[in-house]
Protein backbone atom coordinates (compact mmCIF):
# COMPACT_ATOMS: atom_id res chain seq x y z
CA UNK A 1 0.00 0.00 0.00
CA UNK A 2 1.06 3.66 -0.97
CA UNK A 3 0.85 5.95 2.19
CA UNK A 4 3.26 8.77 2.21
CA UNK A 5 3.58 9.72 -1.31
CA UNK A 6 3.72 12.98 -3.27
CA UNK A 7 0.60 14.50 -4.99
CA UNK A 8 1.33 18.08 -6.97
CA UNK A 9 5.16 18.03 -5.64
CA UNK A 10 4.08 17.70 -1.89
CA UNK A 11 4.19 14.50 0.61
CA UNK A 12 1.23 13.56 1.65
CA UNK A 13 -0.11 11.00 4.69
CA UNK A 14 -2.88 9.26 3.01
CA UNK A 15 -4.55 12.67 1.97
CA UNK A 16 -3.08 15.12 4.40
CA UNK A 17 -0.03 17.45 3.03
CA UNK A 18 2.68 17.08 5.73
CA UNK A 19 2.84 20.77 5.47
CA UNK A 20 -0.46 20.99 7.19
CA UNK A 21 0.59 18.52 9.91
CA UNK A 22 3.53 20.51 10.55
CA UNK A 23 2.02 23.73 10.61
CA UNK A 24 -0.72 22.70 12.86
CA UNK A 25 1.00 20.39 15.21
CA UNK A 26 4.97 21.34 15.08
CA UNK A 27 7.89 19.72 14.92
CA UNK A 28 9.13 17.03 15.46
CA UNK A 29 6.14 14.50 15.38
CA UNK A 30 5.05 11.07 14.37
CA UNK A 31 2.77 10.75 11.77
CA UNK A 32 1.06 7.56 11.85
CA UNK A 33 -1.94 6.13 9.13
CA UNK A 34 -4.41 4.40 10.47
CA UNK A 35 -5.39 2.79 6.70
CA UNK A 36 -2.15 1.26 6.38
CA UNK A 37 -1.95 -0.28 10.21
CA UNK A 38 -5.68 -1.72 8.76
CA UNK A 39 -3.99 -3.10 5.40
CA UNK A 40 -0.97 -4.63 7.31
CA UNK A 41 -3.52 -6.73 9.78
CA UNK A 42 -5.90 -7.29 7.24
CA UNK A 43 -2.95 -8.89 4.95
CA UNK A 44 -2.13 -11.12 7.93
CA UNK A 45 -5.36 -12.39 8.62
CA UNK A 46 -6.23 -12.88 5.19
CA UNK A 47 -3.12 -15.55 4.96
CA UNK A 48 -4.63 -17.17 7.61
CA UNK A 49 -7.29 -18.23 5.67
CA UNK A 50 -9.46 -20.82 7.48
CA UNK A 51 -7.21 -21.79 9.88
CA UNK A 52 -7.27 -21.82 14.04
CA UNK A 53 -4.98 -18.56 14.47
CA UNK A 54 -4.69 -15.58 16.91
CA UNK A 55 -2.43 -12.70 16.13
CA UNK A 56 -0.72 -10.58 19.31
CA UNK A 57 0.41 -7.53 18.65
CA UNK A 58 3.52 -6.49 19.90
CA UNK A 59 2.75 -3.46 22.15
CA UNK A 60 6.28 -2.50 22.71
CA UNK A 61 6.68 -1.98 18.95
CA UNK A 62 4.28 1.00 19.41
CA UNK A 63 2.13 1.24 22.63
CA UNK A 64 0.09 4.56 21.41
CA UNK A 65 -2.99 3.54 23.03
CA UNK A 66 -5.08 5.15 19.90
CA UNK A 67 -3.20 2.33 18.31
CA UNK A 68 -4.00 -0.22 20.40
CA UNK A 69 -7.82 0.47 20.50
CA UNK A 70 -7.70 0.38 16.62
CA UNK A 71 -5.46 -3.24 16.67
CA UNK A 72 -8.35 -4.40 19.15
CA UNK A 73 -10.71 -3.49 16.88
CA UNK A 74 -9.53 -5.43 14.26
CA UNK A 75 -9.73 -8.46 16.57
CA UNK A 76 -5.88 -8.00 17.41
CA UNK A 77 -4.96 -9.67 21.09
CA UNK A 78 -1.39 -8.41 22.16
CA UNK A 79 1.91 -9.71 23.28
CA UNK A 80 3.26 -7.94 26.73
CA UNK A 81 6.68 -7.77 28.18
CA UNK A 82 5.88 -5.60 31.45
CA UNK A 83 3.42 -4.69 33.48
CA UNK A 84 2.81 -1.32 32.45
CA UNK A 85 2.63 -2.77 29.12
CA UNK A 86 -0.39 -4.99 30.86
CA UNK A 87 -2.18 -1.22 31.81
CA UNK A 88 -1.74 0.12 28.61
CA UNK A 89 -3.67 -2.71 26.84
CA UNK A 90 -6.15 -2.63 30.06
CA UNK A 91 -6.68 1.12 29.33
CA UNK A 92 -6.69 0.53 25.55
CA UNK A 93 -9.92 -2.14 25.89
CA UNK A 94 -8.10 -4.74 24.37
CA UNK A 95 -8.47 -8.29 25.67
CA UNK A 96 -5.69 -9.95 28.17
CA UNK A 97 -7.49 -13.17 28.53
CA UNK A 98 -6.46 -13.81 25.11
CA UNK A 99 -3.36 -11.87 25.69
CA UNK A 100 0.58 -13.37 26.45
CA UNK A 101 2.89 -12.00 28.50
CA UNK A 102 6.61 -12.77 27.59
CA UNK A 103 10.09 -11.56 29.01
CA UNK A 104 13.06 -13.01 31.06
CA UNK A 105 12.76 -11.21 33.96
CA UNK A 106 8.99 -10.78 35.09
CA UNK A 107 8.64 -9.74 38.87
CA UNK A 108 6.49 -10.93 41.17
CA UNK A 109 4.30 -7.71 41.37
CA UNK A 110 4.31 -7.93 37.18
CA UNK A 111 3.24 -11.49 38.04
CA UNK A 112 0.42 -10.76 40.55
CA UNK A 113 -0.63 -8.09 38.23
CA UNK A 114 -1.23 -10.66 35.34
CA UNK A 115 -2.90 -13.11 37.34
CA UNK A 116 -5.36 -10.95 38.32
CA UNK A 117 -5.89 -9.55 34.84
CA UNK A 118 -6.62 -13.09 33.80
CA UNK A 119 -3.77 -13.37 31.20
CA UNK A 120 -4.33 -15.27 28.39
CA UNK A 121 -0.48 -17.34 29.26
CA UNK A 122 2.87 -16.78 30.74
CA UNK A 123 5.73 -17.26 28.12
CA UNK A 124 8.38 -19.01 30.60
CA UNK A 125 12.29 -18.17 30.20
CA UNK A 126 13.42 -20.19 32.79
CA UNK A 127 13.04 -22.72 35.59
CA UNK A 128 13.43 -20.09 37.76
CA UNK A 129 10.44 -18.05 36.57
CA UNK A 130 8.38 -21.34 36.49
CA UNK A 131 9.11 -21.91 40.00
CA UNK A 132 7.98 -18.61 40.94
CA UNK A 133 4.92 -18.09 39.56
CA UNK A 134 4.05 -21.68 40.61
CA UNK A 135 4.66 -20.60 44.16
CA UNK A 136 2.61 -17.16 43.78
CA UNK A 137 -0.13 -19.54 42.69
CA UNK A 138 0.54 -21.55 45.65
CA UNK A 139 -0.23 -18.34 48.09
CA UNK A 140 -3.04 -17.37 46.27
CA UNK A 141 -4.91 -20.12 44.43
CA UNK A 142 -5.20 -19.20 41.08
CA UNK A 143 -4.19 -21.11 38.32
CA UNK A 144 -1.40 -19.75 35.83
CA UNK A 145 -1.73 -20.88 32.13
CA UNK A 146 1.93 -21.22 30.82
CA UNK A 147 3.60 -21.95 27.35
CA UNK A 148 7.40 -21.78 27.53
CA UNK A 149 9.40 -20.11 25.38
CA UNK A 150 12.35 -21.97 23.65
CA UNK A 151 15.31 -21.07 22.88
CA UNK A 152 16.13 -23.06 19.27
CA UNK A 153 19.57 -21.77 18.64
CA UNK A 154 18.93 -20.64 15.17
CA UNK A 155 21.24 -18.02 13.90
CA UNK A 156 18.90 -15.41 11.65
CA UNK A 157 20.29 -12.89 9.09
CA UNK A 158 19.84 -9.77 11.12
CA UNK A 159 21.66 -7.37 13.11
CA UNK A 160 23.19 -9.05 16.13
CA UNK A 161 21.29 -6.72 18.28
CA UNK A 162 17.97 -7.72 17.04
CA UNK A 163 18.74 -11.37 17.07
CA UNK A 164 16.74 -13.63 20.20
CA UNK A 165 17.30 -17.17 18.86
CA UNK A 166 20.61 -17.61 19.20
CA UNK A 167 22.58 -20.13 21.79
CA UNK A 168 24.31 -17.44 23.61
CA UNK A 169 21.22 -15.05 23.55
CA UNK A 170 19.51 -14.23 26.74
CA UNK A 171 16.05 -15.73 25.89
CA UNK A 172 14.68 -18.66 26.03
CA UNK A 173 14.65 -22.19 27.18
CA UNK A 174 17.69 -24.13 25.62
CA UNK A 175 16.49 -27.28 23.43
CA UNK A 176 17.80 -29.80 25.58
CA UNK A 177 16.38 -28.78 28.43
CA UNK A 178 12.47 -28.13 27.43
CA UNK A 179 11.25 -31.75 27.70
CA UNK A 180 12.37 -31.62 30.82
CA UNK A 181 10.79 -28.30 31.74
CA UNK A 182 7.73 -29.34 30.34
CA UNK A 183 7.77 -32.46 32.84
CA UNK A 184 8.22 -30.23 35.90
CA UNK A 185 5.88 -27.40 34.89
CA UNK A 186 3.02 -30.82 34.59
CA UNK A 187 3.50 -31.76 38.16
CA UNK A 188 2.97 -28.11 39.22
CA UNK A 189 -0.48 -27.53 40.53
CA UNK A 190 -0.90 -23.80 40.14
CA UNK A 191 0.11 -24.38 36.00
CA UNK A 192 -1.61 -25.20 33.41
CA UNK A 193 0.52 -25.67 30.30
CA UNK A 194 -1.44 -24.24 27.34
CA UNK A 195 1.56 -23.57 24.93
CA UNK A 196 4.89 -23.32 23.31
CA UNK A 197 7.01 -20.72 22.07
CA UNK A 198 9.60 -18.99 20.43
CA UNK A 199 10.97 -15.70 19.14
CA UNK A 200 14.27 -15.54 17.14
CA UNK A 201 14.68 -12.26 16.34
CA UNK A 202 13.25 -9.25 14.09
CA UNK A 203 13.30 -7.65 11.80
CA UNK A 204 13.59 -11.39 9.40
CA UNK A 205 13.47 -11.03 5.74
CA UNK A 206 13.99 -14.80 5.00
CA UNK A 207 11.51 -16.78 6.91
CA UNK A 208 13.37 -19.86 6.64
CA UNK A 209 15.09 -19.46 9.87
CA UNK A 210 11.44 -18.93 11.34
CA UNK A 211 9.85 -22.04 9.46
CA UNK A 212 12.54 -24.36 11.07
CA UNK A 213 12.03 -22.80 14.57
CA UNK A 214 8.17 -23.84 14.12
CA UNK A 215 9.30 -27.69 12.86
CA UNK A 216 11.58 -28.06 15.84
CA UNK A 217 8.76 -27.09 17.94
CA UNK A 218 6.23 -28.80 16.53
CA UNK A 219 7.86 -31.66 16.57
CA UNK A 220 8.39 -31.06 20.61
CA UNK A 221 4.93 -30.87 20.68
CA UNK A 222 4.42 -34.36 19.04
CA UNK A 223 7.21 -35.70 22.01
CA UNK A 224 5.30 -34.00 24.40
CA UNK A 225 2.07 -35.51 23.46
CA UNK A 226 3.36 -38.28 24.05
CA UNK A 227 3.91 -38.16 27.34
CA UNK A 228 0.10 -37.27 27.87
CA UNK A 229 0.87 -33.16 27.99
CA UNK A 230 -1.36 -31.63 25.02
CA UNK A 231 -0.62 -28.02 23.87
CA UNK A 232 -3.34 -25.91 22.72
CA UNK A 233 -1.18 -23.33 20.70
CA UNK A 234 2.48 -23.01 19.09
CA UNK A 235 3.84 -19.37 19.10
CA UNK A 236 5.77 -18.30 15.91
CA UNK A 237 6.30 -15.27 18.01
CA UNK A 238 6.96 -12.26 16.12
CA UNK A 239 10.01 -10.73 13.77
CA UNK A 240 8.48 -10.28 10.00
CA UNK A 241 10.78 -8.02 8.74
CA UNK A 242 9.86 -4.84 6.56
CA UNK A 243 11.12 -3.02 4.04
CA UNK A 244 13.29 0.08 4.83
CA UNK A 245 15.77 0.32 1.90
CA UNK A 246 16.07 -2.12 -0.02
CA UNK A 247 14.79 -5.45 1.16
CA UNK A 248 12.58 -7.66 0.07
CA UNK A 249 10.79 -9.46 3.23
CA UNK A 250 8.82 -12.39 2.53
CA UNK A 251 4.85 -11.69 1.88
CA UNK A 252 2.61 -12.28 4.37
CA UNK A 253 0.89 -14.99 2.97
CA UNK A 254 4.41 -16.98 1.98
CA UNK A 255 5.48 -16.60 6.04
CA UNK A 256 1.94 -17.65 7.11
CA UNK A 257 2.25 -20.70 4.72
CA UNK A 258 5.39 -22.02 5.20
CA UNK A 259 3.87 -21.59 9.00
CA UNK A 260 1.52 -23.93 8.73
CA UNK A 261 3.16 -26.25 6.44
CA UNK A 262 5.61 -26.65 9.23
CA UNK A 263 3.16 -27.06 11.48
CA UNK A 264 1.89 -29.99 9.91
CA UNK A 265 -1.40 -31.47 10.48
CA UNK A 266 -1.55 -31.29 14.25
CA UNK A 267 -4.62 -29.58 15.75
CA UNK A 268 -2.64 -26.59 17.40
CA UNK A 269 -3.87 -22.58 17.12
CA UNK A 270 -1.17 -20.91 15.34
CA UNK A 271 -0.15 -17.24 17.13
CA UNK A 272 2.02 -14.82 15.80
CA UNK A 273 3.36 -12.08 17.36
CA UNK A 274 3.95 -9.26 14.92
CA UNK A 275 5.52 -5.53 15.91
CA UNK A 276 7.39 -3.68 12.98
CA UNK A 277 5.67 -5.86 10.75
CA UNK A 278 1.77 -4.04 11.42
CA UNK A 279 3.28 -0.06 12.12
CA UNK A 280 6.59 0.00 11.15
CA UNK A 281 6.10 1.34 7.67
CA UNK A 282 2.23 2.86 8.78
CA UNK A 283 4.64 6.35 10.20
CA UNK A 284 6.83 8.98 8.94
CA UNK A 285 9.14 11.33 11.61
CA UNK A 286 8.25 15.07 10.41
CA UNK A 287 11.11 17.09 11.21
CA UNK A 288 12.41 20.73 9.88
CA UNK A 289 15.81 21.82 9.29
CA UNK A 290 16.92 24.20 12.03
CA UNK A 291 20.07 24.84 9.71
CA UNK A 292 22.31 23.71 7.07
CA UNK A 293 25.77 23.55 8.49
CA UNK A 294 28.93 23.23 6.20
CA UNK A 295 32.71 22.31 7.62
CA UNK A 296 35.53 21.42 5.89
CA UNK A 297 34.98 17.46 6.16
CA UNK A 298 31.02 17.64 5.53
CA UNK A 299 28.11 19.12 5.10
CA UNK A 300 25.03 18.56 7.72
CA UNK A 301 21.40 19.16 7.83
CA UNK A 302 21.26 19.84 11.38
CA UNK A 303 16.77 19.25 11.90
CA UNK A 304 14.77 19.44 15.31
CA UNK A 305 14.08 15.32 15.29
CA UNK A 306 17.27 13.52 16.90
CA UNK A 307 17.84 10.23 18.90
CA UNK A 308 15.58 11.01 21.40
CA UNK A 309 13.05 10.61 18.72
CA UNK A 310 14.38 7.71 16.43
CA UNK A 311 17.17 5.66 18.41
CA UNK A 312 17.42 3.30 15.91
CA UNK A 313 20.12 4.53 13.93
CA UNK A 314 22.43 4.97 17.46
CA UNK A 315 21.56 1.79 18.39
CA UNK A 316 21.98 -0.64 15.59
CA UNK A 317 22.89 1.48 13.10
CA UNK A 318 19.70 1.71 11.27
CA UNK A 319 18.80 3.12 7.89
CA UNK A 320 15.65 5.03 6.92
CA UNK A 321 14.62 7.03 3.87
CA UNK A 322 14.60 10.83 4.67
CA UNK A 323 12.65 12.95 2.28
CA UNK A 324 11.83 16.30 1.55
CA UNK A 325 8.30 17.43 2.32
CA UNK A 326 8.49 19.42 -0.41
CA UNK A 327 10.24 18.14 -3.92
CA UNK A 328 12.05 20.07 -5.83
CA UNK A 329 12.03 23.55 -4.44
CA UNK A 330 13.57 26.66 -6.45
CA UNK A 331 17.16 27.85 -5.27
CA UNK A 332 18.38 24.56 -3.90
CA UNK A 333 21.55 22.88 -4.97
CA UNK A 334 21.43 18.68 -4.62
CA UNK A 335 23.84 17.79 -1.65
CA UNK A 336 25.22 15.03 0.35
CA UNK A 337 23.80 15.64 3.84
CA UNK A 338 24.77 14.42 7.06
CA UNK A 339 20.92 14.73 8.68
CA UNK A 340 21.72 15.50 12.31
CA UNK A 341 20.04 16.09 15.38
CA UNK A 342 20.73 19.15 18.09
CA UNK A 343 21.42 15.99 20.80
CA UNK A 344 25.27 16.39 22.34
CA UNK A 345 26.03 12.48 21.23
CA UNK A 346 28.18 11.84 18.16
CA UNK A 347 25.72 8.85 17.32
CA UNK A 348 22.86 11.59 16.93
CA UNK A 349 23.17 11.12 13.49
CA UNK A 350 19.65 10.26 11.29
CA UNK A 351 21.29 9.18 8.27
CA UNK A 352 24.62 9.71 6.68
CA UNK A 353 25.19 10.63 2.89
CA UNK A 354 21.89 11.76 1.76
CA UNK A 355 21.54 13.07 -1.61
CA UNK A 356 18.96 16.18 -0.55
CA UNK A 357 17.99 19.85 -2.21
CA UNK A 358 17.23 21.32 1.22
CA UNK A 359 17.30 25.20 2.93
CA UNK A 360 16.65 25.83 6.27
CA UNK A 361 13.37 26.10 7.03
CA UNK A 362 12.26 23.15 5.19
CA UNK A 363 10.70 19.94 6.32
CA UNK A 364 11.75 16.43 6.26
CA UNK A 365 10.17 13.07 6.15
CA UNK A 366 11.80 10.35 8.09
CA UNK A 367 10.61 7.17 6.75
CA UNK A 368 9.67 3.58 8.35
CA UNK A 369 9.41 5.37 11.77
CA UNK A 370 5.62 3.50 13.16
CA UNK A 371 7.36 0.86 15.06
CA UNK A 372 10.64 1.48 17.87
CA UNK A 373 10.28 5.03 17.41
CA UNK A 374 8.13 6.42 19.50
CA UNK A 375 8.22 4.00 21.93
CA UNK A 376 12.22 3.95 22.14
CA UNK A 377 11.76 7.61 22.45
CA UNK A 378 13.43 9.46 25.64
CA UNK A 379 13.69 12.95 27.12
CA UNK A 380 17.59 12.80 27.34
CA UNK A 381 19.12 16.59 27.14
CA UNK A 382 15.73 17.63 28.63
CA UNK A 383 14.17 17.26 25.40
CA UNK A 384 10.06 17.02 25.71
CA UNK A 385 8.33 13.39 24.02
CA UNK A 386 7.39 14.14 20.58
CA UNK A 387 4.01 14.50 19.47
CA UNK A 388 2.36 11.63 17.68
CA UNK A 389 -0.61 12.21 15.11
CA UNK A 390 -3.18 9.76 13.29
CA UNK A 391 -4.13 10.44 9.76
CA UNK A 392 -7.30 8.72 8.46
CA UNK A 393 -8.07 9.80 5.32
CA UNK A 394 -8.06 13.50 4.85
CA UNK A 395 -8.93 13.77 8.35
CA UNK A 396 -6.04 13.69 11.23
CA UNK A 397 -6.24 13.97 15.30
CA UNK A 398 -3.44 14.53 17.89
CA UNK A 399 -3.29 10.75 19.63
CA UNK A 400 -0.32 12.05 21.70
CA UNK A 401 0.33 15.63 22.66
CA UNK A 402 4.35 16.52 22.68
CA UNK A 403 5.95 16.05 26.25
CA UNK A 404 4.83 18.47 28.99
CA UNK A 405 8.30 19.95 30.34
CA UNK A 406 6.66 21.88 33.60
CA UNK A 407 4.73 18.16 34.70
CA UNK A 408 8.43 16.74 34.10
CA UNK A 409 9.49 19.35 36.48
CA UNK A 410 6.79 18.70 38.87
CA UNK A 411 7.30 15.03 39.49
CA UNK A 412 11.24 15.63 40.82
CA UNK A 413 10.78 16.49 44.59
CA UNK A 414 13.22 18.44 46.76
CA UNK A 415 16.22 16.79 48.29
CA UNK A 416 16.99 16.63 51.82
CA UNK A 417 18.99 19.67 53.39
C1 LIG B 1 9.79 -7.74 20.19
C2 LIG B 1 9.01 -9.00 20.20
C3 LIG B 1 8.08 -9.27 19.19
C4 LIG B 1 7.86 -8.36 18.01
O1 LIG B 1 8.92 -8.39 17.13
P1 LIG B 1 8.80 -7.70 15.68
O2 LIG B 1 10.11 -7.91 15.08
O3 LIG B 1 8.49 -6.25 15.92
O4 LIG B 1 7.69 -8.38 14.96
C5 LIG B 1 7.33 -10.42 19.30
N1 LIG B 1 7.50 -11.28 20.33
C6 LIG B 1 8.38 -11.06 21.32
C7 LIG B 1 8.52 -12.04 22.43
C8 LIG B 1 9.17 -9.91 21.28
O5 LIG B 1 10.07 -9.70 22.25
Amino acid sequence: METFTYQGGQLHAESVPLEEIARTYGTPCYVYSKQAITYNVNDLKNAFGGHPYRICYAVKANGNLSILRHLKDLGCAFDIVSGGELERVRAAGGDLTKSVFSGVGKSEDEIRLALDANIGAFHVESLGELHRIDRITQETGQTAPVALRINPAIEVDTHPNIMTGARENKFGIPMEEVLQAYRVAAKMSGIRICGISCHIGSQLVDSRPIIEAVRQLAELSDRLSDEGIKLEYLDAGGGLGICYQREHPPKASEYVDGLWDALGQRSLTLLVEPGRFVVGNAGILLTQVEHIKRTDANRFAVVDASMTELMRPALYGAWHGILPVRKEQEGRQTCLYDVVGPVCETTDCLGRGRKLAIADGDHLAIFSTGAYASSLGCTYNARPLAAEIMVDGDQHRIIRPRGDLQQMFASELPALE
